[in-house]
């Protein structure tokens, strides 16, 4: 598999096997973060729905989350400053 240049990092390294959404997000994020970003946001996007107490299921956390993960990928905008040393298990 092509590495990538990846936006995040600057790095290039091994892309996603597949858009981790189904959406437009997922594609540039598919196209242009390495995987071990990727892996970086998962235990980010963890400690946030932790601190918040989120309800993935509910449409505001979602789309505070995908806010989150474009600015946390592609610097676009400001990420919550959180402790992001907790960990747990999310399902969607
Ligand atoms: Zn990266």
């Amino acid at each position: 598999m092509a590495e990538i240049e990846c936006a995040r990092c600057g790095k290039s390294g091994e892309p996603l096997e597949k858009p981790p959404l189904r959406n437009e997000l997922g594609e540039r994020i598919h196209a242009s973060v390495c995987r071990s970003c990727w892996e970086e946001w998962l235990k980010y996007q963890t400690a946030l729905i932790n601190h918040y107490g989120l309800d993935v299921r509910d449409r505001e956390a979602k789309d505070f989350l995908m806010k989150n993960m474009e600015a946390y990928m592609f610097k676009t905008g400001e990420t919550e400053d959180i402790d992001v040393s907790q960990e747990g298990n999310i399902r969607w």
